[in-house]
């Protein structure tokens, strides 16, 4: 093992013939063995050819002879392997790998477990591994829990939200693996977690879309509805009416019919464009508008006070006047007034729509061009509406250079404002 033969060894000290070095202790074996009269440990040596060996060695002192009498094995390939493996999971980043004794304070740290939960390892051992879970878990038993899931079944898997040294949270996707010694006595437990917090988040926002999506979509099949009962109920009163009758029937119903088709037209283009901002194939034109003619087109109630043109796509620039206009009508007590006001600044055109309605609370202000957002009140949970309308027309004001504002909000009314950039003179 040591690569001397007999003779060249017989007679030497063997420490100083074989380098002796004692790992983690400064007492020498000999010392030891000599007190105790036996000594179990390892050692580091080298060999003649100069390399180093790791041996465990077994001494025992003869003292009738006087002799000392050593065992020394060699485990330098044992020692590597494992050594290797430890730096493994010392240098692993993205989990957090560590020991818990059998009581389940934590014996080992890496470098995932420093970078996810924020203690250095000096800090941390020897602590109990319920310092990582949030208050209510704790309370609630959870860690110990998992401990005793991990000894009956041998190990436990579990996500949740944990807690950082700083006392920020991240969630957490955790197994605990039971460790139990050759006589199947319990020794302890490895944790491994790893921060899946961006997953979770995403997950959770693709959960609020889905539910935010059928939401709206019951709302829309509602909207939806109660024009086709009206189309439906006229058809069937054409259907059984004689010619004269059918006459008259005409003259009563066309409004009707002709505000309904609207309606759905209306709610089925804002579908569409909805949709085709949401795929990023909305395509816009950029032709020369007169501001004052769509708005015209849009209500009576629109007037030119004088030729403003602007540049954006008019189809477009007409469904977010309507949608403004059929707003400041929906939430105002009927006889109020709906003021439509043109002017321009430097740069920009302006349409403001000034209604004496209901207005929108502060709080709801912020979120109001939010998709699919309305305002949660009492007092209009009648009035028809997707939450669609502000959302695609300040989208669309923008993609067009523009933008479409809350300028004031309160229990006197409301006011918008759609901003347009000027075309040239
Ligand atoms: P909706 O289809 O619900 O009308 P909008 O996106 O057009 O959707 O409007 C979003 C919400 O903003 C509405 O539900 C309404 O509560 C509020 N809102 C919009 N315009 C006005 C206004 N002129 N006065 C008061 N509230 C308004």
């Amino acid at each position: 093992m040591y690569g001397y033969s007999r003779e060249e060894a017989l007679g030497q000290v063997p420490a100083r013939l074989l380098q002796t070095r004692y790992p983690g202790s400064k007492t020498s074996a000999y010392a030891m063995v000599m007190r105790n009269g036996a000594w179990e440990g390892r050692l580091v040596q080298t060999r003649k050819d100069g390399a180093v060996l790791v041996v465990e060695g077994k001494w025992a002192l003869d003292k009738a002879a006087g002799r000392i009498l050593q065992v020394n094995r060699e485990v330098t390939d044992q020692v590597a392997a494992s050594e290797r493996f430890r730096h493994l999971v010392e240098s692993v980043r993205d989990y957090a790998i560590f020991l818990l004794d059998a009581r389940g304070r934590i014996s080992s740290w890496n470098e995932g477990a420093r970078r996810i939960k924020g203690y250095e390892e000096h800090e941390i051992l020897g602590t109990h591994f319920s310092a990582f879970y949030p208050q209510e878990d704790i309370e609630a038993g959870k860690p110990e829990r998992e401990l005793r899931m991990a000894r009956e079944a041998g190990r436990v898997e579990d996500e949740g939200w944990r807690v950082r040294k700083d006392g920020t949270r991240f969630f957490a996707l955790v197994v605990i693996t039971a460790l139990y010694d050759a006589s199947g006595k319990l020794t302890g437990y490895a944790k491994v977690t790893r921060d899946i917090t961006a997953r979770q988040l995403e997950r959770q926002r693709l959960l609020d879309l889905e539910r935010s999506k059928s939401a709206f979509l019951n709302l829309v099949a509602h909207e939806l509805r109660s024009p086709l009962t009206v189309l439906r109920g006229y058809l069937s009163m054409f259907r059984d009416a004689s010619p004269e009758r059918r006459r008259e029937l005409e003259e009563r119903s066309l409004p009707a019919l002709e505000a309904k088709t609207i309606e759905m037209s209306r709610l089925v283009d804002q579908m569409v464009e909805v949709a085709r901002l949401e795929e990023g194939s909305l395509r816009l034109r950029a032709d020369r508008v007169d501001l004052s003619t769509v708005a015209d087109e849009a209500v009576a109630l629109a007037r030119a006070l004088d030729e403003l043109n602007v540049v954006g796509d008019p189809e477009r620039v007409q469904m977010i006047l309507s949608n403004m206009l059929s707003n400041a009508i929906k939430y105002s007590p009927s006889g109020t007034k709906v003021t439509v006001i043109l002017d321009r600044t430097r740069e920009l055109g302006r349409v403001a729509i000034n209604d004496q309605g209901v207005g929108i609370p502060m709080s709801d202000q912020v979120r109001l061009f939010s998709r699919f957002m309305r305002v949660d009140r009492p007092d209009s949970d009648h009035v028809p509406g997707t939450g669609m309308g502000l959302y695609l027309s300040r989208e669309l004001a923008r993609r067009m250079g523009g933008d479409l504002v809350l300028q004031w909000s309160g229990s006197g009314g409301s006011s918008f404002a759609l901003l347009m950039p000027l075309a040239e003179k």
